[in-house]
């Protein structure tokens, strides 16, 4: 099992992307690095692969935070579902990377949780919450793009998520957004070929009692 922040072992070349207005759309094939906000293995297999297909060159950091998720030992097992698909999907002619220092906190999202206890307002907040953070890791570590793969989930609500994507944008972070759904079918049949840990609710307690 990978542990801790992996370096990248290249030089970032976000300058250009630094450059650019916050909102501006992604060019075709021009991004040069992105930093992804994964959520679980599943979720993050057809996105990864999609990156990669229309940006050959992209210099790909995965970003394991995911402080709303319940109990320790569930964030725990998709952690290392996530360190378990980059172990299958490492090639040399690809930079792909890992980074799971992100502790494990979940005061922050349970104190927002009990504000807004209902969905769609908790939801709006939990993404709200990762995506601030994965701008900010993003800007601290000069990626200069941001992602996540929650927008491949058919069952989140996406719209809530490109929103929160977009409101998260920093002058050194901007939003790149993709409708991943496309990718739900094939994503899901090899999440199963692949054996990878497959959750059963999304995440908080909330959701558990919800999604039975
Ligand atoms: S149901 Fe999922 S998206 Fe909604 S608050 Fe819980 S973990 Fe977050």
């Amino acid at each position: 099992m990978m542990s801790g922040s992996e370096t990248d072992g290249f030089a970032h070349q976000a300058q250009s992307a630094l450059a650019r207005p916050a909102d501006a759309p992604v060019p075709p094939n021009s991004m040069d690095s992105l930093l992804l906000h994964v959520c679980c293995a599943p979720c993050a297999i057809w996105p990864i692969q999609a990156l990669f297909q229309k940006f050959p060159d992209l210099k790909l950091r995965l970003w394991f935070h995911n402080p709303n998720i319940q109990p320790l030992a569930e964030f725990r097992r998709r952690r290392d579902g996530v360190a378990f698909l980059v172990s299958q999907l490492a090639a040399p002619n690809r930079s792909l990377t890992v980074d799971f220092s992100p502790p494990y906190e979940p005061d922050q999202f349970l104190a927002r949780a009990a504000q807004t206890p209902k969905t769609p307002e908790r939801c709006q907040a939990c993404y709200e919450i990762r995506l601030a953070a994965a701008a900010a890791a993003a800007e601290a570590g000069g990626w200069g793009n941001f992602s996540t793969t929650l927008l491949f989930s058919r069952r989140q609500k996406h719209e809530l998520i490109a929103q929160a994507g977009r409101m998260a944008q920093r002058p050194g972070a901007r939003f790149y957004y993709e409708d991943f759904r496309v990718g739900w079918p094939a994503g899901q049949a090899q999440a199963r070929a692949m054996g990878l840990y497959r959750q059963n609710y999304c995440g908080c307690v909330y959701g558990a009692w919800e999604q039975g």
